[in-house]
């Protein structure tokens, strides 16, 4: 047999092996096609009920990000088949290009959507540390790394609960100071001279100390404590696997366990943690990944009704 030939077959049995794992119905959308590094991205997926799906964001680089998924709404039927939900966000340090949405059902691949990675340029910054800060971050401690597991544990998980689909808002007035921004690349000069480099995943708003610090979103409230690194400090989960967090608070308002709505006072902003001064840290995660809060607050976290009418369309 001619080597083509047999390559030829191999590539057949390949195509067919793939061509196999399409459930019959399947129908899937994407929000949006063109995305910003830090951008999360919305699937709705109907017509794969029962089948092990996985979503991921790749490139020629590999595997970028992994999606978390949910069903969407138990009574929502598209063609009389169950609608799963799932985001991911695409990292801040991708390169910009061409890349895929990967659905998968265990290890074969479903269907993959082209989208495209725009350019995006980040601040660059040098903080200066005093020796207390220096300590803080560059000195480890078990506390330090039990919080830092605990605080991992969560936000690599994913609940069951939908508390919102909808847009957030900023956790302060949206037009306060901004002293840092989504995306910085840092370096941290410690007090003896020697640098680290750092990505910062959220915005930092330079509010003073006792400024009411609010809900961004429906949630309810995964972490309220005290962490050496980032002070008083409020997770809150709104989707499952879809975190927002809030650091550096003077005092906290709520405890773990509360079902919060949007607006509802979380504490008090402080310069408790690592913080060279008074300023409120916001950060959004998205199965994990830094989520820029600006794009969250400018369109639904999960726009449920422009994805049901791509699905149906
Ligand atoms: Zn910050």
């Amino acid at each position: 047999m001619k080597k083509s030939l047999v390559f030829f077959i191999l590539l057949a049995l390949g195509a067919a092996a793939r061509l196999a794992a399409l459930p019959p119905h399947f129908k899937a959308a994407v929000i949006p096609e063109h995305l910003l590094p830090g951008e999360p991205v919305s699937v709705a997926i109907a017509g794969a009920g029962g089948v092990n799906l996985r979503l991921s964001l790749v490139n020629a680089q590999g595997r970028l990000a992994k999606a978390v998924f949910w069903t969407l709404f138990p009574r929502v039927f598209v063609e009389g088949n169950i609608v799963q939900a799932a985001l991911l966000t695409v990292p801040s340090t991708v390169k910009p290009g061409n890349a895929a949405l990967r659905i998968e059902n265990g290890d074969a691949v479903i269907k993959e959507f082209a989208i495209t990675i725009s350019d995006r340029k980040f601040v660059s910054e040098e903080i200066a540390l005093n020796e207390w800060n220096t300590e803080l971050r560059a000195v480890p401690s078990s506390l330090k790394t039990q919080q830092a597991n605990r605080l991992w544990a969560i936000l690599s998980r994913a609940g069951r609960d939908v508390y919102t689909v909808s847009a957030f808002a900023p956790p302060v007035p949206a037009d306060t100071r901004r002293t840092g921004f989504f995306g910085d690349r840092r370096v941290y000069r410690y007090s003896d001279g020697t640098t680290d480099s750092a990505i910062h995943a959220g915005i930092d708003y330079g509010v003073p100390t006792g400024t009411t610090v609010r809900a961004c979103a429906d949630g309810k409230v995964a972490l309220a404590e005290y962490r050496e690194a980032t002070g008083n400090s409020v997770v809150i989960e709104h989707l499952p696997g879809v975190y927002s967090i809030y650091y550096h608070m003077s005092k906290l308002a709520v405890k773990e366990g509360t079902v919060v709505q949007k607006g509802r006072v979380l504490g008090e902003s402080g310069a408790t943690g690592l913080a060279t001064g008074p300023h409120l840290h916001w950060e959004i995660r998205v199965a994990g990944e830094n989520t820029d809060p600006d794009i969250c607050s400018a369109r639904p976290i999960f726009d449920r009704d422009a994805l049901l009418a791509k699905l149906g369309g």
